[in-house]
Protein backbone atom coordinates (compact mmCIF):
# COMPACT_ATOMS: atom_id res chain seq x y z
CA UNK A 1 0.00 0.00 0.00
CA UNK A 2 1.15 3.10 -0.77
CA UNK A 3 0.64 5.15 2.52
CA UNK A 4 1.57 8.57 0.95
CA UNK A 5 -1.05 8.12 -1.10
CA UNK A 6 -4.01 8.07 1.57
CA UNK A 7 -2.64 10.17 3.90
CA UNK A 8 -3.85 13.93 3.78
CA UNK A 9 -2.32 15.81 6.07
CA UNK A 10 -4.77 18.61 7.48
CA UNK A 11 -3.94 22.68 7.32
CA UNK A 12 -3.05 23.76 11.16
CA UNK A 13 -2.28 20.90 13.46
CA UNK A 14 0.78 20.16 14.97
CA UNK A 15 1.63 16.25 15.95
CA UNK A 16 3.42 16.10 19.20
CA UNK A 17 4.66 12.72 19.25
CA UNK A 18 6.03 11.52 22.27
CA UNK A 19 8.74 8.40 23.08
CA UNK A 20 11.06 7.47 25.98
CA UNK A 21 14.11 5.14 25.76
CA UNK A 22 15.47 3.44 22.33
CA UNK A 23 16.05 0.02 22.96
CA UNK A 24 16.80 -3.23 20.61
CA UNK A 25 16.01 -5.54 23.80
CA UNK A 26 16.44 -5.48 27.22
CA UNK A 27 20.36 -5.29 27.63
CA UNK A 28 20.24 -2.47 25.39
CA UNK A 29 22.37 -0.08 27.21
CA UNK A 30 19.30 2.43 29.00
CA UNK A 31 16.55 1.71 31.08
CA UNK A 32 14.30 -1.15 28.77
CA UNK A 33 10.48 -0.99 29.00
CA UNK A 34 8.45 -3.50 27.43
CA UNK A 35 5.92 -1.14 26.59
CA UNK A 36 7.42 2.29 25.81
CA UNK A 37 11.08 1.09 24.32
CA UNK A 38 10.71 1.40 20.75
CA UNK A 39 13.20 -0.56 18.23
CA UNK A 40 16.07 1.78 17.05
CA UNK A 41 15.51 0.69 13.37
CA UNK A 42 11.51 1.40 14.12
CA UNK A 43 12.17 5.08 15.45
CA UNK A 44 14.72 5.38 11.91
CA UNK A 45 11.82 4.07 9.98
CA UNK A 46 9.71 6.46 11.60
CA UNK A 47 11.88 9.31 10.71
CA UNK A 48 12.29 8.35 7.24
CA UNK A 49 8.74 8.07 6.69
CA UNK A 50 8.07 11.54 8.19
CA UNK A 51 10.70 13.21 5.79
CA UNK A 52 9.06 11.12 2.65
CA UNK A 53 5.62 12.52 3.82
CA UNK A 54 6.95 16.03 3.46
CA UNK A 55 7.14 16.63 7.13
CA UNK A 56 9.56 19.19 8.99
CA UNK A 57 10.50 18.61 12.98
CA UNK A 58 9.60 22.09 14.90
CA UNK A 59 11.10 23.56 17.75
CA UNK A 60 8.54 23.87 20.36
CA UNK A 61 7.80 27.57 21.20
CA UNK A 62 9.36 28.41 17.08
CA UNK A 63 5.88 27.20 15.99
CA UNK A 64 3.32 29.37 17.18
CA UNK A 65 4.23 33.22 16.56
CA UNK A 66 3.58 35.85 19.20
CA UNK A 67 0.39 36.41 17.33
CA UNK A 68 -0.62 33.16 18.32
CA UNK A 69 -1.30 31.98 14.60
CA UNK A 70 1.07 29.27 13.32
CA UNK A 71 3.95 29.70 11.03
CA UNK A 72 6.57 27.44 9.00
CA UNK A 73 6.58 24.26 7.80
CA UNK A 74 2.85 23.09 6.04
CA UNK A 75 3.50 19.74 7.76
CA UNK A 76 5.15 20.47 11.20
CA UNK A 77 5.60 17.83 13.43
CA UNK A 78 7.32 17.75 16.91
CA UNK A 79 9.40 15.14 18.27
CA UNK A 80 9.74 14.53 22.13
CA UNK A 81 11.52 12.20 24.54
CA UNK A 82 10.97 11.67 28.37
CA UNK A 83 12.99 10.89 31.22
CA UNK A 84 16.47 11.40 29.82
CA UNK A 85 17.23 7.59 28.88
CA UNK A 86 20.86 7.30 28.01
CA UNK A 87 19.37 6.44 24.12
CA UNK A 88 18.55 9.99 23.73
CA UNK A 89 22.07 11.11 23.27
CA UNK A 90 23.24 7.19 21.90
CA UNK A 91 21.01 6.28 19.89
CA UNK A 92 18.15 9.31 18.99
CA UNK A 93 20.56 11.64 18.55
CA UNK A 94 22.86 10.60 15.81
CA UNK A 95 19.47 9.49 13.94
CA UNK A 96 17.94 12.54 14.23
CA UNK A 97 21.38 14.56 12.95
CA UNK A 98 21.82 12.18 10.12
CA UNK A 99 18.27 13.16 8.78
CA UNK A 100 18.58 17.40 10.00
CA UNK A 101 15.82 16.90 11.88
CA UNK A 102 15.13 18.04 15.92
CA UNK A 103 13.79 16.91 19.29
CA UNK A 104 12.92 18.42 22.66
CA UNK A 105 14.20 15.98 25.59
CA UNK A 106 12.12 16.28 28.22
CA UNK A 107 14.63 15.25 31.54
CA UNK A 108 13.77 14.42 34.89
CA UNK A 109 16.72 16.27 36.96
CA UNK A 110 17.20 13.56 40.06
CA UNK A 111 17.63 11.16 36.98
CA UNK A 112 20.70 12.74 35.87
CA UNK A 113 23.78 10.61 36.20
CA UNK A 114 21.70 7.92 37.53
CA UNK A 115 22.86 4.14 35.72
CA UNK A 116 21.06 4.00 32.20
CA UNK A 117 20.31 7.89 32.00
CA UNK A 118 21.82 10.65 30.82
CA UNK A 119 24.68 12.14 32.65
CA UNK A 120 24.88 16.41 32.74
CA UNK A 121 27.55 16.48 29.95
CA UNK A 122 25.02 14.46 27.73
CA UNK A 123 22.19 16.77 28.44
CA UNK A 124 25.18 19.85 27.07
CA UNK A 125 25.44 17.31 24.20
CA UNK A 126 22.25 17.92 23.06
CA UNK A 127 21.26 21.33 23.67
CA UNK A 128 24.99 21.85 21.74
CA UNK A 129 23.45 19.76 19.05
CA UNK A 130 19.97 21.96 18.66
CA UNK A 131 18.09 19.63 20.14
CA UNK A 132 15.26 21.34 22.70
CA UNK A 133 15.64 20.97 27.01
CA UNK A 134 12.71 20.64 28.87
CA UNK A 135 11.75 20.09 32.01
CA UNK A 136 10.02 16.31 33.23
CA UNK A 137 9.78 17.05 36.97
CA UNK A 138 12.67 16.61 39.42
CA UNK A 139 11.30 13.10 40.88
CA UNK A 140 9.00 11.98 38.62
CA UNK A 141 6.41 12.56 41.46
CA UNK A 142 2.66 13.06 39.84
CA UNK A 143 2.38 16.34 40.70
CA UNK A 144 -1.78 16.35 40.90
CA UNK A 145 -0.40 14.28 44.17
CA UNK A 146 1.68 16.99 45.57
CA UNK A 147 0.98 19.12 48.37
CA UNK A 148 1.47 23.14 46.96
CA UNK A 149 5.15 23.63 48.23
CA UNK A 150 5.91 20.36 47.21
CA UNK A 151 4.64 20.92 43.87
CA UNK A 152 6.73 24.72 43.89
CA UNK A 153 10.36 22.45 44.74
CA UNK A 154 9.46 20.04 41.68
CA UNK A 155 8.88 22.85 39.36
CA UNK A 156 11.60 25.38 40.37
CA UNK A 157 14.46 23.11 41.64
CA UNK A 158 14.18 20.84 38.15
CA UNK A 159 13.89 24.30 35.83
CA UNK A 160 16.94 25.50 37.71
CA UNK A 161 19.10 22.50 37.36
CA UNK A 162 18.45 21.67 33.53
CA UNK A 163 19.14 25.66 33.25
CA UNK A 164 22.52 25.38 35.06
CA UNK A 165 23.43 22.40 32.77
CA UNK A 166 22.78 24.13 29.33
CA UNK A 167 22.95 27.54 30.22
CA UNK A 168 19.85 28.00 29.06
CA UNK A 169 16.36 29.38 30.01
CA UNK A 170 14.25 26.27 30.17
CA UNK A 171 10.23 27.30 29.17
CA UNK A 172 9.04 23.73 28.39
CA UNK A 173 7.45 21.01 30.84
CA UNK A 174 6.29 17.63 30.16
CA UNK A 175 4.02 16.69 33.10
CA UNK A 176 5.67 13.02 34.32
CA UNK A 177 2.49 10.66 33.68
CA UNK A 178 1.05 13.60 31.87
CA UNK A 179 -0.89 14.08 35.07
CA UNK A 180 -2.51 17.62 35.63
CA UNK A 181 -5.08 19.97 35.77
CA UNK A 182 -5.48 23.36 36.06
CA UNK A 183 -4.13 23.75 39.42
CA UNK A 184 -0.48 22.26 38.00
CA UNK A 185 -0.82 24.60 34.71
CA UNK A 186 -1.45 27.69 36.65
CA UNK A 187 1.63 26.28 39.06
CA UNK A 188 3.59 25.84 36.11
CA UNK A 189 3.09 29.04 34.30
CA UNK A 190 4.20 31.15 37.12
CA UNK A 191 7.18 29.47 37.40
CA UNK A 192 8.13 30.59 34.01
CA UNK A 193 7.27 27.73 31.94
CA UNK A 194 5.80 28.45 28.52
CA UNK A 195 4.45 25.65 27.14
CA UNK A 196 3.19 22.36 29.07
CA UNK A 197 2.26 18.88 27.79
CA UNK A 198 -0.14 16.62 29.28
CA UNK A 199 -0.92 13.35 28.04
CA UNK A 200 -4.26 13.57 26.06
CA UNK A 201 -3.73 12.31 22.71
CA UNK A 202 -4.67 14.44 20.04
CA UNK A 203 -3.06 16.47 17.40
CA UNK A 204 -3.41 20.16 18.64
CA UNK A 205 -5.65 20.43 16.07
CA UNK A 206 -6.62 24.71 15.07
CA UNK A 207 -4.73 25.47 18.47
CA UNK A 208 -3.84 29.22 18.97
CA UNK A 209 -1.60 28.81 21.79
CA UNK A 210 1.01 26.48 22.51
CA UNK A 211 0.67 26.63 26.38
CA UNK A 212 -1.18 23.46 26.64
CA UNK A 213 -0.24 20.51 24.13
CA UNK A 214 -1.67 17.21 23.26
CA UNK A 215 1.01 14.45 22.34
CA UNK A 216 0.90 10.90 20.62
CA UNK A 217 2.71 8.23 22.34
CA UNK A 218 4.57 5.85 19.78
CA UNK A 219 4.91 2.51 21.62
CA UNK A 220 7.39 -0.60 20.98
CA UNK A 221 3.78 -1.74 19.49
CA UNK A 222 3.30 1.23 16.84
CA UNK A 223 3.43 -0.35 13.33
CA UNK A 224 4.43 2.04 10.35
CA UNK A 225 0.65 2.38 8.88
CA UNK A 226 -0.35 3.23 12.76
CA UNK A 227 2.29 5.70 13.18
CA UNK A 228 0.95 7.13 9.74
CA UNK A 229 -2.78 7.28 10.83
CA UNK A 230 -1.74 8.79 14.45
CA UNK A 231 0.41 11.59 12.58
CA UNK A 232 -1.87 12.33 10.26
CA UNK A 233 -4.61 12.09 12.60
CA UNK A 234 -7.18 10.19 10.37
CA UNK A 235 -8.02 6.99 10.49
CA UNK A 236 -9.54 4.34 12.74
CA UNK A 237 -6.64 4.02 15.26
CA UNK A 238 -6.62 7.75 16.23
CA UNK A 239 -10.02 6.83 17.78
CA UNK A 240 -9.01 3.56 19.51
CA UNK A 241 -5.98 5.37 20.86
CA UNK A 242 -8.74 8.33 22.12
CA UNK A 243 -11.63 5.41 23.82
CA UNK A 244 -8.57 3.54 25.10
CA UNK A 245 -7.23 7.10 27.08
CA UNK A 246 -11.30 7.87 28.24
CA UNK A 247 -11.19 4.33 29.69
CA UNK A 248 -8.11 3.96 31.50
CA UNK A 249 -8.88 7.70 33.12
CA UNK A 250 -11.49 5.79 35.06
CA UNK A 251 -9.45 3.37 36.77
CA UNK A 252 -6.99 6.65 37.27
CA UNK A 253 -9.57 8.38 39.04
CA UNK A 254 -10.95 5.51 41.21
CA UNK A 255 -7.95 4.09 42.06
CA UNK A 256 -5.46 7.63 42.82
CA UNK A 257 -2.28 7.07 40.60
CA UNK A 258 -0.74 5.02 42.77
CA UNK A 259 -3.02 2.48 42.76
CA UNK A 260 -3.08 3.11 38.73
CA UNK A 261 0.38 2.70 38.52
CA UNK A 262 0.50 -0.83 40.96
CA UNK A 263 -2.53 -2.16 38.50
CA UNK A 264 -0.34 -1.29 35.73
CA UNK A 265 2.95 -3.19 36.44
CA UNK A 266 0.88 -6.18 37.19
CA UNK A 267 -1.06 -6.03 33.85
CA UNK A 268 2.24 -6.15 32.44
ZN1 LIG B 1 8.08 10.33 32.39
Amino acid sequence: MNMQAVIRPQASMLPVLMYHGLHADERTNGRYDAVYSVHPDAFARQLDWLLDSGYRTVRIGEHIARDGSATGASRPVAITFDDGDISNVEVALPLLRERGMTAEFFITSDFIGQPGMLAAADVRTLAEAGMGIGAHGRSHAFLEDLDIDTLDAELRESRACLSTITGRRIDALALPGGRGGERERRAALAHGYRHLFGSVPGPNRGMESDDWLQRIAVTRATALPEFAALVAWQGLHPRMVRARFVALSWPKRLLGNAGYERLRARLL
